[in-house]
Order: C-alpha cells, then structure tokens, then sequence
C-alpha cells in the first residue's frame, strides 16, 4: 500500500522543528522511520507534514555529563547506543536489550528516543529505560521539561508527549556500583517483537537483597514496574528471591488474551522469564 499524501521537511534545527509542530498543520516528528512509516503505508495512520529530525547533528551526541549520567539524543541510532564502549561498560542492559530489537537493519535507523516515543506494548526500550530510571527531557516552543520515563508511558502507542513536544533527550542515572542486571525475553523467531520480556536490576547488602528493580514487558498495555513483587523480595534473603517474587508476580500481572498468545501462556511466559532473571541478575551482583 503507499501512504496518504504529505509534505515533508527536513528541519534545519530543534527550534525549527518545535516551530513547525507548534503550526496549524497536522504534523509528525520522523526520526528513524521504522516505525511511523509501516504505519503510514497501511494507512493505520495519516499526517500533513512528516518533520525529519533523523539527521539533525544538535541530536546527534552519545555523553556523559558532569553528573556521570549517560544523554542520548534524539537522532541517536540503536545500533550506535548499542556497540558505544561507555554504555558496554556502564548501562550494559541498556546494549544488551538493543540486541533484541528486530533486525541489525531496523537498529541501524531506528532511534532510542523513537522508540520511547512510539511506546509499542511489545517494545524493549521502554522496559529497559523504566529499569535504569532513565528521564525524558522534552522541548516545546512553550519551554522545557522533565519527565521520568515511567510516567512517560500511559497505554499501548500512547505517551505523555503533546502534540507540539519533542523528545530531545534521554538521560540515564550511573547505574549502582556492585547491582546485577539481566535482560531476557521470549520471541516466536529470533528478530521477532518478544512476547514477553523481563529487565531486572538487584544489588545485595550480605546476603538480602537491598534493592530491587523488575520492568515486564507484553502483558499489560505498557511496560509494566512490579512494585508488589519488588516490595516483596527487599530486604529477604536472596536465596529465597526467586520463590518469593515467583507467587507475587502470579497475583500482580493480569495479562490480555491476543491473537499472538493466550494470557495463560503469556503469565507462564512471564514466570519463566522472571525466575531466570533473578537467577542471572544475582550471579552477576559483585
Ligand atoms: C521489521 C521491523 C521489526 C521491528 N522489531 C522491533 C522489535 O523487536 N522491538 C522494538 O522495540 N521495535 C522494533 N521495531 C521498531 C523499531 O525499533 C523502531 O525503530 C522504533 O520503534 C522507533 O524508532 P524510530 O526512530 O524509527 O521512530 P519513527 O518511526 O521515526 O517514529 C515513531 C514515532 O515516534 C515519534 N517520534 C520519533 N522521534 C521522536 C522524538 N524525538 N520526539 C517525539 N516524538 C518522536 C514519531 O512521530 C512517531 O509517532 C521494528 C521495526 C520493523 C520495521
């Protein structure tokens, strides 16, 4: 199929850009494309005016600031935060569930900030950025602010974004010293959109756990925090972890019947994946 008529502008600037969405016309932000133009071309969505930032360099930049904290912009590719030595050794979920994003040709276009803005229920980038407590810095003609990426994501393809805003930037806090981490997720074929998926972040003071971070991703209609089975497993000792967080999740996820899954088989899914993520996560705490 091929899209309904638009006009396109390759912007010369942010300001430009803010400008423009800021305008009578309907508009859209187009970074990487990956995913705004499958759904142009089915016709499962339909703009005036794409604005291109993808090649904007002021975006362009892969940092870490005064405060240690890792700054991605909007023009950053998947591919570029993944192989980055910085985010290897710092924010290493962050690399390892870019690995999982489709294909090396989506990852080489597709952008981080995209992706947070798509909000795609199946998406990796969403649950990852939830883990870490990752901020959105978002810009408008009308000024500037901050949003922690967890109040970000409202529901399936659905942010806290306006219309007129653009999301400049992602900042990444340094990641605890001696925290283990692991990604896992389970696809029907490799480069597939997960099922479902699991991030989790642990440290240990002794043997109990003293923090606790677990993002689930396709069984509800955003990533999803596990407060209660995070709650449930701080300050318990970690050899009982797994059991613990195992009966919580089983009362705290309620995931939807779909034509890719069952919710029974998602909640299996679910399970599985979260007892392998704590067992890995606490195989890497230092
Ligand atoms: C075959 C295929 C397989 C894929 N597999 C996966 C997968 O397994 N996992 C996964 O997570 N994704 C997958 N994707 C999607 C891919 O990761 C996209 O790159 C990503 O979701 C969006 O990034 P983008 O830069 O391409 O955004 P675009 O497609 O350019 O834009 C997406 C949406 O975000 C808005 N937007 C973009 N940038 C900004 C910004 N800075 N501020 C505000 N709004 C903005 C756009 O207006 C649009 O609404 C796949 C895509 C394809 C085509």
């Amino acid at each position: 199929m091929k899209p309904a008529p638009f006009d396109y502008v390759a912007a010369q600037s942010v300001d430009h850009a803010l400008t423009l969405l800021a305008g009578e016309v309907e508009a859209k932000l187009i970074a990487g494309g990956q995913s705004l133009m499958p759904l142009l071309n089915m016709r499962l969505g339909r703009t005036d005016l794409l604005i291109d930032i993808g090649h904007l360099e002021e975006l362009n930049h892969i940092r870490i600031d005064e405060e240690g904290r890792l700054v991605i912009g909007a023009s950053v590719t998947q591919a570029d935060v993944q192989n980055h030595p910085d985010v290897l050794a710092g924010w290493p979920m962050l690399a390892a569930g870019i690995g999982e994003i489709g294909h090396p040709q989506i990852r080489n276009r597709g952008t981080i900030c995209g992706s947070l803005a798509h909000n795609d229920p199946a998406a990796e980038l969403p649950a990852i950025a939830m883990a870490l407590d990752a901020v959105a810095e978002i810009h408008s003609v009308n000024g500037t602010r901050t949003v922690p990426v967890e109040d970000l994501f409202i529901g399936p393809f659905m942010t806290a974004l306006a219309e007129d805003e653009l999301l400049k930037q992602v900042v990444f806090p340094p990641q605890q010293e001696g925290a283990g981490w692991s990604f896992k997720e389970f696809a029907t074929r490799p480069g597939d959109f997960a099922t479902v998926g699991v991030a989790a972040q642990i440290a240990l003071l002794g043997e109990n756990v003293s923090d606790v971070k677990i993002v689930v991703f396709g069984v509800a209609g955003s990533a999803l925090r596990l407060d209660a089975t995070e709650a449930s497993i701080l300050g318990r000792p970690a050899e009982r972890a797994i059991d613990i967080a195992v009966s919580e999740l089983e009362m705290e996820i309620k995931p939807a019947e779909d034509i890719h899954s069952s919710h029974l088989f998602r909640k299996e899914l679910a399970v599985e994946l979260l007892k392998e993520s704590i067992a890995e996560a606490l195989e890497r705490c230092l």
